[in-house]
């Protein structure tokens, strides 16, 4: 009796490993079908270039882009099409990340899991994860400013908002000069990195909590500067006595930087990397902008600003919504999505322990009802981290605001980053609230 129930446990085992090995299989086959279904010379499919046929709809089966017979149809709400314009794409397309040039085969009417083409002349309809009317929320939220906001459900990956600002209205698009700067172009989410100021903070702490052993014991002081060699780390002001958790709070420079000094760069580098910060992450197939964490010298300057998210320090939107998500995931990182039949093959990674999600967690819990207010985002179970990030130049900051909700029935995790925005936690913090009242209500 025993060695049939141990004969039936390896058949099971036997085939959940082929199940599992087939569905690794059909990964890859949807991803890389795109490369050959899709090329461009294909002469049904394409014309100088441009996509025939095909449809793209959010994930409510609102149309966002129609081509029928070479006729480009975008959505009718123009708040709508400039929202969605990076996630689309434009009629020329000059946006390289979007659908229309990554899932052309699947806008063709090809299958991924068969493999065949439904091509007969009306072509697919490729269904998008964002919500058409969050991406508007959070298009009319930058209210004109450069940057990206993006919302993903961090228990599927699923992407529910991806806005690129500047944009424009690809019904009517404008004159974009050759030597034009503003990168109107590039998705800021896929596509840009930046440096994160003091969002870096939960990424110096996840690695303090780690390796530092009585770190929730220690008192720390800041006098609102600190002397590194001829250097000085500084704060907004003397934050005085506190535990680890006021130092988050309260954001102060002193603490994070002591911690860098502490760890060393190696180590710095070493979480960097596991939490996917300073290589291309990936969103269907499509590789994000690489981060940056640049080796500093032991007990310099540069490694403890480097713990401050300052230095030579750079993040991707995109890897910081998987970095978050991961946190209020119990450490799993659910890979991104933004194509809805891609959703059910995606995978999952431990990146960080669950105790250390866990407290970080509680920690960015603190830092709401302690110093971003909940009256400022009321009725959401906010826990979240802001950064004001300095970029030089005279130039004001970039202002981010990077969470997720601890709501079993609105598991968002989120970014906003506006580009010399201000001050995070009221100019991002604001945004943030207005997407995810939107995305709540
Ligand atoms: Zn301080």
């Amino acid at each position: 009796m025993k060695k049939v129930k141990r004969r039936t446990v390896s058949v099971l085992v036997l085939i959940a490993v082929i199940a599992a090995g087939l569905g690794l299989y059909i990964i890859r086959f949807a991803v890389s079908g795109d490369d050959w279904a899709g090329f461009a010379s294909n002469g049904n499919a394409f014309s100088g270039g441009r996509l025939q046929e095909g449809k793209i709809v959010d994930r409510n089966g609102v149309i966002l882009l129609d081509i029928t017979g070479g006729e480009y149809s975008y959505a009718q709400d123009e708040t709508v099409r400039r929202a969605t314009l990076h996630a689309v794409g434009d009629r020329d397309g000059n946006i390289g990340t979007s659908a229309i040039k990554m899932f052309a085969s699947e806008l063709l009417g090809y299958n991924p899991i068969t493999g065949i083409y439904s091509f007969d002349g009306d072509g697919g309809t490729l269904q998008l994860t964002i919500d058409s009317q969050l991406n508007a929320a959070a298009y009319n939220a930058l209210a004109g400013r450069s940057g990206t906001v993006a919302v993903a459900d961090y228990t599927t990956g699923e992407i529910l908002c991806m806005v690129s600002t500047p944009s424009f209205d690809p019904e009517n698009p404008p004159e974009i000069s050759s030597d034009d700067t503003s990168g109107v172009y590039l998705n800021r989410f896929l596509s840009s990195s930046f440096t994160p100021g003091s969002i870096y903070k939960l990424v110096t702490l996840a690695a303090a909590i780690e390796n530092i052993d009585d770190l929730f014991q220690r008192d720390f002081s800041c006098s609102g500067s600190m002397q590194v060699g001829e250097d000085n780390i500084v704060c907004t002001r003397a934050h005085g006595e506190m535990k680890i958790e006021d130092a988050l709070a309260m954001s102060c420079n002193c603490v994070f930087a002591q911690l860098a000094l502490e760890l060393g760069s190696a180590t710095m580098a070493e979480y960097a990397g596991e939490y996917g910060l300073t290589s291309a992450v990936n969103v269907d197939g499509i590789g994000t902008a690489a981060g940056r964490y640049d080796l500093a010298p032991e007990g310099s300057v540069d490694l403890a600003w480097s713990g401050v998210g300052q230095y030579n320090d750079l993040v991707n939107p995109a890897a910081m919504l998987r970095f978050v998500s991961a946190i209020a995931n119990s450490g799993k990182a659910v890979e991104l999505t933004q194509v809805d039949s891609f959703s059910i093959f995606n995978g999952s990674k431990r990146i960080m322990r669950s105790s250390t999600a866990e407290k970080i967690s509680q920690m960015m819990d603190y830092c709401v009802s302690y110093t971003y207010g909940e009256e400022n985002f009321p009725g959401l179970q906010l826990r979240a981290k802001s950064g004001t990030a300095e970029v030089g130049g005279g130039r004001e900051p970039n202002a981010w605001f990077v969470g997720f909700l601890e709501d079993e029935e609105h598991p968002l995790a989120f970014v906003v980053l506006i580009e010399n925005g201000g001050w995070g936690s009221t100019a991002a913090g604001s945004v943030a609230n207005q997407v995810l009242q939107a995305a709540v209500n």
